[in-house]
């Protein structure tokens, strides 16, 4: 018996369903100065994902920029971002949950050099940051976001599949911090011979060369691992210093 495909797991489906949502909630809230005159969905970028449950976890930030034009006196535009996650299966959202982040009003003068991504990146950043525990507009944190800014259909395909198979290859060996022992670690950045890496978990980050890689951050695992563990032994600290 052949064993089942999952269902794909469509990012712009799940982008789409995701629009919806935020546009509902705007909706609500919003009536009568939002959609206005906007033709356009909110757009949704998903910065973050990872497979959960046979389902994709996704991190997003949305945001919709609406122009009003008065009847009488000046127009103006509000600028509205929200951030939230979200598990779905297939292009359907089984859960999520979403928050206004960010609500700028902008007068008609205002709109005339108002940098809305740039706003966008500014939320990202402080996102990223906070869900890793490091500091914002840190070198690390900028490695961060453009590391984890970056969510493919082909990686989520390459995910998925992998998760699919029916028997896992065994893992010899993994990245884990140092100080907690978390494997939700690993290099961010590579800067000339030298490796940054972080720990998602604690927030201990390193700058070093290959060998502090495999004697401080690598950890050998017992034959026939085939899940890597949240955690493993940490390096041991000698009782002195
Ligand atoms: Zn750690």
């Amino acid at each position: 018996m052949e064993a089942a495909v999952p269902d794909r797991l469509d990012l712009s489906a799940i982008t789409a369903v995701l629009a919806a949502l935020v546009d509902a909630k705007l909706r609500a809230d919003y009536a009568p100065w939002y959609p206005g005159c906007s033709q356009h969905p909110p757009r949704v970028e998903i910065y973050a994902s990872e497979e959960r449950d046979g389902g994709l976890h996704v991190h997003f930030i949305a945001d919709s920029y609406v122009y009003n034009q008065a009847q009488s006196g000046s127009d103006w535009a509000d600028h509205y971002i929200y951030a939230g996650e979200a598990t779905c299966h297939g292009p359907e959202a089984r859960s999520h949950s979403f928050a206004l982040v960010e609500h700028v009003s902008l007068t008609e003068l205002q709109t005339n050099d108002y940098d809305g991504d740039a706003i966008v990146a500014s939320v990202r950043e402080r996102i990223v940051a906070s869900r890793a525990g490091v500091p914002i507009g840190d070198d690390a944190t900028a490695a961060l976001v453009r590391g984890m800014h970056d969510v493919t259909q082909a990686k989520v395909d390459a995910v998925h599949l992998r998760g699919a198979r029916a028997e896992p290859r065994p893992i010899h060996e993994a990245i884990r911090c140092p100080r907690c022992g978390s494997t939700n670690a690993g290099i961010i950045e590579l800067v000339f011979e030298m490796i940054r890496l972080t720990c998602q978990a604690c927030g201990h980050t390193d700058l070093t060369e290959r060998d502090g890689l495999e004697k401080d951050w690598t950890a050998r695992l017992p034959s026939n691992t085939r899940e890597l563990p949240a955690f493993l032994p940490p390096v041991e600290r000698s009782g002195g210093a």
